[in-house]
Parts: structure tokens; C-alpha cells; sequence
């Protein structure tokens, strides 16, 4: 019986090339079987489930306002309501932290499960535009047919159905990708109005249809092949305890055809070597050669292959989910400790993003004395510095403010009355000058603190300097 180390050793020139490229480098189109199947089944439904939640999302409100959106043109975040602005840069930078190191600990120990199940690459590629396709054009035998076939009427009117239909969902998700960008509204507006009053709206949704349209008719598993990060990161995070799409190779190995009537020796594995598990993948591998780079956890291969052991009669799960060790070895999962140092790291992170989510204040204010510029005295004795503010306000609310001095006799004159408004979910800046009686002075910096006020709310209160003699 080969162990899958000989296996490799056997055949290891499987990894000199990819299997969707040939000898001279050019691509090689992918005909994928069509799956069927009780995970295929699972993925309809999860998949029917993501997507509702991908194309409602934008219109999810919560107190009149998106309920989440990402506009990263104007650097204004909404999560569940709560409004993030470039203040917040330090949390967003840390979500992004705690997010990478919780996909690395579910990469290793889950190997690509989000690739398979959640990725919306393989969502929209094989969940809406393959099956659009398989419906269209027939399976992948009849696409291989209708490709060789001459330019007949029938070939024109479905490929250009085809990519109508295509065109249109790639409209359809960009338009819903920028609503995620921009909110509903703005979205609206941009196609209700001619593209020559909104260059960049009208360039943004073109150049987003046009991506997914070249993403999902033409580049295609390319783009987890090699464009993906994180599926280039697989020979890094997955490790042989990472629970994968495996073959069992002690039990399929050697493989061999089996012939009706013919009965088959002791020797011989349970593959039959149909090759379906080849036919039915996306990535076009076979992933009786190992785990690999190219495979996205799609589970159509499992599928195939339990329904030829139904068939002849064997036990399902030839190739299932697995870690190379629970076949090699029988082993278990088991908490190792790589598994156990990102976590560790993993709950650190998640203490220290809820710590400062707790600490995040609506109104956060910079208090900065105008750089360059000393005291002056007054007629009346007193000596004023100028400063300069910026205040978030996080809200979706008019704010008007008020400035305190605290423990410190002395005024602040602020340019234009003494209440700042600030605008609804925008960074208001401005200059006030503090003015302190001699006696409030406590040599050449004298620290002062300033309390920020809603009205009678106290907000939070910022530390300064004031220059003086
Ligand atoms: S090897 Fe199997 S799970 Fe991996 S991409 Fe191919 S069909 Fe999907
Ligand atoms: S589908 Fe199963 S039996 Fe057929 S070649 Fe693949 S592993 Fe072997």
C-alpha cells in the first residue's frame, strides 16, 4: 500500500505545472461537471442565504441611517449603525489586525472552509454565473460540444444570451457593491442623473461592471488560482492537522478500474479511477494527487465520488473533510500549539478591541496651540494664546459645544460666538483664544485642561499647554 509521501514522490510532477495552463503557457479553459449532492445541496442553501444577505444589506437602516457601509472616498465607516471616522483610523486598523489573526487560526485548523463556503468569488462564480451557464448552455460536455461547434444560430442566440444575462448581473452587483461604498441614496442618484453630472459616479459603477463581468465570464478560478492572497498564503497557514478536502489514499490506493461482473482483487483500492472527482472540479485538479494550492474546498469532488461508492457499493467518504493525520494516522483533532498561540493572541486582540470600543467617545476633540505663535498681553494685564480645534462629531446629530476652562480662572473666545455647531457626522475645525489673568499663570507652559460640553452634557475633557511669563 503507497503512503501519500510515495504517492508524491510517484508522481510530484503534477506540481511543476498547473493544471489549467498548458505546456506553452496557454489556458486551458475548465469544463467543470455539474455538481450535484447532499454538500452541494448545503452550499445552494447557504449561498442563498449569503447573497440575500449581500443584496439586502445596503438597504438594512437602523434609526433612518445605513446600516453598514464602507466609504472609503470620504473615509466614513458605518458598523451596525455606529458611524467610524478617520479619528477611528486606530480601530479600524486593529479589527483588521484581530481579522487577519482569526483567519490564519480558521485557516489552520478549517484549511479553506470560507474559500468553498463564504468566499463571494465562489459564490457568485459557482453559485450564480456557472449555474446560468449550466442552464444556458448545457453541462460541460455540451459546452465543450456547443465551443467546437461552427457559429450557427442556435450557438449565437445562446452565448449572447449568455452574456447578456452575464452583463446584467455584473450591473447588479456592481451597483449593490458601490451602495455598500456610498450608501442607497447616493447610488440612486448617480444613475438617475446623465453621466456627464457625475463623471466619477458614472466611471466608478462602469469600471466595477466591467471587473465583475471580466472576474466571472473570463478570468474565472484564475482569480483563486492567482490573483487570491489568501489562497497564496495556503502553503504557510495550513499545517497536517488542518482539516481539508482529502483523498483517502490507504483506503482508495491502488486505484483501479472495476469491470461489471469482474470481481476485483484484495489488493485493489476503493478508487475505481472514474476520474469524476477531476470532472466535477472548478480548479480542475485531482485531488488524489494531495492537498493543493488550487483546491477552494468546494466540495463537489466529495460529492462525485460518494455517489460511485454508493454505487458500487462501498462506504462513502473517500475523499471527505480530513486532516492529512486523521488519515495518515487515525489521528483526532487536537489543540496544538500553534492553535493554542493564536488563540492566545486572537483573545487579546478581541479584549483590546472591546476595551476601546467601551472607551469611544461620540465627540472627540484636538486641542493644539497655533503652532509658532507666543503669548500676548493685553492692556488690562492678562495674556492670551491662540489655538486651534478639530472636533468628530461621530453622530448622525447637530451637536452645539461648549468650551471649559477647568480649575483655571480665565475665558475662551471662540471666533463667531462662543458655541461651536458641529455638523452631523463631519470633523469641524476651528481657532478660539484663551485669555488667563497673570495670576492663572504658572510660569512659561502652564498647563491647562479644557472641558468639551453638549449643552449640559459633559463630554470629555483635553489637556493643553499655555505659553507665558
Ligand atoms: S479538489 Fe474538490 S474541493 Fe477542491 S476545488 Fe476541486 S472539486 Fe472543489
Ligand atoms: S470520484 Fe472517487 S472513485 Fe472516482 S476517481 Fe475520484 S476518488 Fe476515485
Amino acid at each position: 500500500m503507497n503512503t501519500i509521501e510515495e504517492i508524491y514522490l510517484d508522481e510530484e510532477e503534477y506540481r511543476d505545472s498547473i493544471a489549467t495552463v498548458d505546456s506553452k503557457g496557454k489556458r486551458l479553459w475548465v469544463y467543470p461537471k455539474k455538481p450535484k449532492g447532499s454538500f452541494h445541496t448545503k452550499r445552494i442553501w447557504f449561498s442563498i442565504f449569503l447573497l440575500t444577505l449581500f443584496f439586502v444589506g445596503p438597504f438594512l437602516q437602523l434609526n433612518n441611517r445605513p446600516f453598514l457601509m464602507f466609504n472609503i472616498f470620504e473615509r466614513k465607516f458605518i458598523l451596525f449603525g455606529n458611524l467610524f471616522l478617520p479619528q477611528d483610523f486606530h480601530l479600524v486598523a486593529l479589527a483588521l489586525i484581530t481579522m487577519f489573526v482569526f483567519v490564519i487560526l480558521f485557516t489552520v485548523i478549517f484549511g479553506r472552509l470560507w474559500c468553498g463556503w463564504a468566499c463571494p468569488q465562489t459564490l457568485f462564480m459557482e453559485m450564480v454565473f456557472r449555474k446560468i451557464e449550466y442552464w444556458i448552455e448545457g453541462d460541460a460536455s455540451q459546452q465543450r460540444k456547443l465551443n467546437a461547434r461552427p457559429w450557427d444560430t442556435d450557438k449565437i442566440l445562446r452565448k449572447t444570451a449568455k452574456q447578456i444575462i452575464f452583463i446584467i448581473f455584473s450591473i447588479v452587483i456592481a451597483h449593490t457593491a458601490m451602495a455598500y461604498l456610498i450608501s442607497v441614496e447616493k447610488t440612486i442618484e448617480i444613475i438617475s442623473k446623465p453621466p456627464t453630472e457625475n463623471w466619477a459616479g458614472f466611471l466608478g459603477l462602469s469600471f466595477f461592471t466591467f471587473l465583475f463581468y471580466g472576474v466571472f465570464a473570463y478570468l474565472r478560478e484564475q482569480a483563486c488560482i492567482a490573483v487570491c492572497p489568501y489562497g497564496r498564503l495556503q502553503g504557510v497557514l495550513l499545517s497536517k492537522d488542518s482539516i481539508v478536502i482529502s483523498y483517502d489514499n490507504l483506503r482508495g490506493e491502488p486505484r483501479g478500474k472495476i469491470k461489471k461482473g469482474v470481481e476485483t482483487t484484495n489488493k485493489q483500492g476503493d478508487c475505481i479511477d472514474c476520474k469524476l472527482c477531476v470532472q466535477v472540479c472548478p480548479t480542475g485538479i485531482d485531488i488524489r494527487n494531495g492537498t493543493q494550492l488550487e483546491c477552494v474546498n468546494c466540495t463537489a469532488c466529495i460529492d462525485a465520488c460518494d455517489e460511485v461508492m454508493e454505487k458500487v457499493e462501498k462506504p462513502k467518504g473517500l475523499i471527505r473533510y480530513a486532516s492529512y493525520n486523521n488519515i495518515q494516522k487515525g489521528e483526532k483533532f487536537r489543540l496544538t500549539p500553534r492553535i493554542i498561540g493564536y488563540s492566545l493572541v486572537l483573545l487579546a486582540l478581541i479584549s483590546l478591541d472591546i476595551f476601546l470600543m467601551l472607551k469611544r467617545t461620540e465627540v472627540e476633540t484636538v486641542i493644539l496651540r497655533v503652532p509658532g505663535t507666543l503669548y500676548r498681553e493685553l492692556p488690562n494685564g492678562n495674556l492670551t494664546n491662540v489655538y486651534n480645534f478639530q472636533i468628530a462629531n461621530k453622530t448622525f446629530e447637530q451637536i452645539p459645544i461648549t468650551l471649559k476652562l477647568k480649575d483655571t480662572k480665565g475665558k475662551i473666545n471662540i471666533a463667531g460666538g462662543n458655541v461651536i455647531l458641529l455638523e452631523k457626522d463631519q470633523t469641524t475645525h476651528g481657532s478660539f483664544i484663551i485669555e488667563l489673568p497673570r495670576e492663572s499663570v504658572k510660569g512659561v507652559k502652564t498647563k491647562l485642561l479644557i472641558e468639551v460640553w453638549a449643552g449640559d452634557k459633559y463630554l470629555e475633557t483635553v489637556p493643553t499647554n499655555f505659553l507665558g511669563n
